[in-house]
């Protein structure tokens, strides 16, 4: 069931969202050589707690960190350990969410660990635009397949792939709500975006296939060819003026 907020309720749906972009650039500023994805976790649990908010992520369906954390063809949902270890030139996506009076926000990043590779920065800089095409889309009456559809030409026109397997989400008291927002898709199909809606557009953009495994891990998911990952998010809103980002730092 897709779930319409009022302009109340998306009000107070910011400040989750305002946590959750804080905590997303406090994670970057930790993207160093030397520094284990653990240490940046640990260092976005204290962040969310000492706003009074809670992690969206920790304890999600068991999962064990409070941010997933993803280097080079980590695509999603990397735990969070002491034994890895960032590296000059990886690439590293962190997904953050944060839960506060009655809302969650979620949004990631794909950050570069020093300097990287011009491959990889130009799947970064293509998956980042990606998101910002899909959020362009996102117009009061368009429909969900006109976001996928702007996010899926934007991406296989540079030679990408789109992740097929998983896909972005309605946002809201739940963390995950209806409708499903897919990263491809046919324009004009799909559930219609009405103004009032939060969703959370994410492309996950793969170098070579789009083919994905997770892990023995349960949860860890990694490109089937070993090429690299990138991984933007924003939550916004469906307004009548547009699509609206919520989850700005400030
Ligand atoms: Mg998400």
């Amino acid at each position: 069931m897709v779930i319409v907020k009022t302009a109340r309720e998306i009000s107070l749906m910011k400040d989750a969202c305002r946590i959750s972009a804080n905590a997303l650039e406090l994670a970057g500023e930790y993207v160093k050589p030397g520094v284990s994805t653990l240490e940046i976790d640990e260092k976005v649990r204290n962040y969310i707690e000492k706003q009074g908010a809670t992690p969206s992520f920790l304890g999600y369906g068991g999962f064990p960190g409070s941010a997933c954390i993803s280097v080079n063809d980590v695509v999603i949902h990397g735990i969070p350990s002491k034994d890895i270890i960032l590296r000059e030139g990886d690439i590293v996506s962190v997904d953050v969410g944060a839960f506060y009076n009655g809302y969650h926000g979620d949004n990631a990043y794909t950050f570069a660990c020093g300097k990287v590779s011009e491959n990889a920065r130009k799947l970064m800089d293509a998956t980042r635009e990606s998101l910002e095409k899909g959020i362009e889309a996102a117009l009061a009456f368009n429909r969900v397949g006109d976001i996928g559809h702007a996010v899926q030409q934007y991406v296989e026109a540079r030679s990408y792939s789109v992740v097929r397997d998983f896909v972005g989400h309605g946002v809201g008291a739940k963390l995950h709500e209806d409708p499903s927002i897919p990263n491809f898709g046919t324009a004009g199909r799909g559930v219609r975006l009405l103004p009032g809606m939060t969703i959370a557009i994410e492309p996950m953009v793969c170098e070579g296939g789009y083919e994905v495994k997770v892990l023995d891990d349960d949860w860890t998911t990694v490109t089937c060819d070993g090429k690299l990952a990138a991984h933007y998010e924003n939550t916004i809103a469906i307004t009548p003026d547009g699509p609206v980002i919520l989850t700005v730092a400030g």
